[in-house]
């Protein structure tokens, strides 16, 4: 196939963002669609940690590895101030004090003061990082509309061979990428299914040094809750209660549910005195997406003339997006990624 003219990316999400940052930097900028805005979703809602080699027993990580490499170099390529930064990340177990278990916290960093245990450095700053998602996805957007991109908004109904629907027009497309994470399969396309995981989230006004923590912790109610805490250069992000609630239509329906919220709080406050005191700055919600088999979909959608699929990234979107927009880049443009091998990703794969 010669080199596309026209290139539409379906979904302003972290994803669709790498994609069209990597197509425009290559010459062939992109117009890139979004129902609502740039990262409405899970994009502009997760944590943002970045971990080097935590996919390594899994096919993805040579993908997670390569894009962690890819993080380091694009503050510097993109020239804007996301949030990148390196941490020290540790794993911890602890209990609400009024649950009666008691830990000692004899090594743990000075912050994390409450009834919680640091049991090991899972990180270093040479092996764990992070971004502000939201900050992260609107500089790689501002990058590729630097370089020809546009970005408009529109809600896909379809997508066939040499056409995406949008508000019920059919758009023509040399290329088509198909970047709306746990709505992907919207676009009516022969591919693996792809499901929405509710997850909640906190962010709270706290100024704590450069850590990230993992824990087990048992809340006031008895509940075993896997919080994860993030610390970031103007705030301290929280999440890890998951939901089943289902997907709705759109980001914009996506409902905040305040007792998870509350647990997330109520944890922060049993790993510190800090986060006891700080106020909630943010109460939010959003969908991952994620497959059965747990690997992304990552390629040219089977029997599709012209369209490619890119999704299903679970908790490590915001990872892997810089090598995922490279791979599908590589696919358009060579026909065929040549930087990591795609196999795994492959939307022909077994559903
Ligand atoms: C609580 C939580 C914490 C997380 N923490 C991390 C983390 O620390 N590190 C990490 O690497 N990953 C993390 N993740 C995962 C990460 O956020 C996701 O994998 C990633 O954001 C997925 O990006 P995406 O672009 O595929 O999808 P999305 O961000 O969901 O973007 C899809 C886009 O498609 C648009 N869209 C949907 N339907 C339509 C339509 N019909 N027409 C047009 N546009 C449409 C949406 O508006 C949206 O903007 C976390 C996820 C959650 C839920």
């Amino acid at each position: 196939m010669g080199r596309p003219g026209d290139i539409v990316i379906l979904g302003a999400g972290v994803i669709g963002a790498a994609v069209a940052q990597a197509l425009a930097r290559r010459g062939a900028p992109s117009t890139i669609v979004d129902r609502i805005g740039i990262a409405p979703g899970a994009s502009g809602k997760g944590g943002g940690f970045l971990a080097q080699a935590w996919n390594d027993t899994t096919p993805v990580g040579p993908l997670a590895r390569r894009s962690f490499d890819l993080h380091r170099e694009l503050p510097e390529t993109l020239d804007a101030d996301y949030g990148y930064r390196p941490l020290e990340t540790f794993q911890a177990v602890g209990a609400d004090p009024e649950v009666g278990a008691r830990v000692a916290p004899d090594d743990n960093p000075d912050w994390l003061d409450g009834n919680i245990a640091v049991h090991g450095a899972i990180g270093t700053t040479e092996t764990t990082a992070q971004v502000h998602p939201r900050l992260f996805t609107e500089a790689l957007i501002a990058d590729a509309t630097a370089h020809g991109a546009s970005v408009r908004t529109g809600t896909v109904s379809a997508v066939t061979g040499g056409h995406a629907e949008i508000d019920g027009e059919k758009n023509p497309a040399d290329a088509i990428v198909v970047a709306m994470g746990p709505w992907s399969a919207l676009a009516g396309l022969p591919l693996p299914p792809v499901f929405g995981l509710k997850g909640s989230s906190i962010t709270l006004d706290a100024s704590i040094p450069a850590h990230a923590v993992f824990s087990e912790f048992i809340t006031a109610d008895g509940r075993r809750i896997s919080p994860e805490i993030y610390s970031r250069p103007d705030e301290v992000y929280v999440c890890g209660v998951p939901s089943a609630d289902p997907l709705p239509a759109s980001p914009a329906d996506v409902e905040v549910d305040d007792a998870d919220c509350e647990l997330l709080r109520a944890a922060a406050a049993g790993h510190s005195s800090a986060l006891a005191e700080a106020p909630v700055t943010v109460r939010q919600a959003c969908f991952r997406s994620v497959t059965r088999d747990g690997l992304p979909v990552i390629g040219p959608v089977p029997d599709v003339e012209g369209v490619w699929i890119a999704t299903g990234h679970g908790p490590w979107g915001i990872l892997n997006a810089p090598a995922t927009g490279e791979m599908v880049a590589e696919m358009i443009l060579d026909g065929g990624a040549h930087t990591l091998d795609a196999a795994p990703f492959s939307a022909a794969r077994p559903a």
